[in-house]
């Protein structure tokens, strides 16, 4: 039997990787439209260029990994945002995640704990003329109190806790997606806060992501 050939030109992967996420669930058509005009090829490093469009996580510097785009598409789905929100991401990495959110929302703040990483993603916001992102370097377990409060907030590092801190500085009816777990296998879970200072959690699926860190890296 002939076997499925990898489709040739950059186009056809990334429209093969559309109707892979399509099919696993990912539908909200701006969600969409931000994955299919965010080249990943921009944030994937040299080594790796030529899976930049394949639906999964690879390394970056550092240790640490670019998220798997159905993951990517999941999350931002689940944080159903709306053009007007102000959103807090924790774990800039390569900025991909980022820079998906920057296209589906008014304002992101991002946290960083390697400043490598960091810089590296500040050019990339600026190749692409993301002005709607604002970068910082720090402890994102601490969220970012002085902008607060967010109308989402995501994680794209895993919990080893309750994110408290960071659902404290969640507007009364905002939503934070976070995985939660201390092993290599976490929950992906969903607050929604209910606008009495409770919260509803609902877990979505299992996820693996590098944990988050305590305080700030050396590089
Ligand atoms: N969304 C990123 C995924 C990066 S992996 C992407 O698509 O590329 C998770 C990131 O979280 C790593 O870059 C890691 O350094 C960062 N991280 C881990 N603990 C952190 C902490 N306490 N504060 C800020 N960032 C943290």
């Amino acid at each position: 039997m002939a076997q499925a050939r990898k489709p040739e030109t950059p186009e056809a992967r990334l429209q093969a990787l559309m109707k892979a996420l399509r099919a696993q669930g990912v539908t909200d058509p701006a969600v969409l439209a931000a994955i299919e005009k965010t080249p990943r090829d921009l944030f994937t490093p040299d080594l790796f260029k030529e899976r930049s469009w394949e639906d999964s996580a690879l390394p970056i510097a550092c240790g640490q990994t670019i998220s798997q785009p159905f993951i990517v598409g999941l999350m931002t789905q689940a944080l159903t945002l709306e053009p007007r929100c102000r959103v807090l991401e924790i774990g800039t990495g390569s900025g991909y995640q980022t820079a998906i959110l920057s296209r589906v929302s008014r304002l992101v703040y991002t946290i960083e704990r390697y400043r490598t990483l960091m810089k590296e993603a500040e050019a990339r916001f600026a190749t692409l003329g993301l002005t709607n992102v604002i970068t910082k370097f720090g402890d994102g377990w601490e969220g970012w109190p002085k902008q607060a409060p967010f109308d989402r907030i995501l994680v794209t590092a895993a919990a080893q806790d309750e994110p408290e801190t960071l659902l404290a500085q969640l507007k009364p009816q905002g939503v934070l997606v976070a995985p939660v777990g201390k092993g290599p296998v976490q929950s992906l879970r969903r607050y929604a806060g209910d606008g009495k200072g409770g919260f509803t959690v609902e877990v979505l699926c299992d996820v693996r992501f590098v944990p988050i860190l305590d305080g700030v890296a050396r590089e």
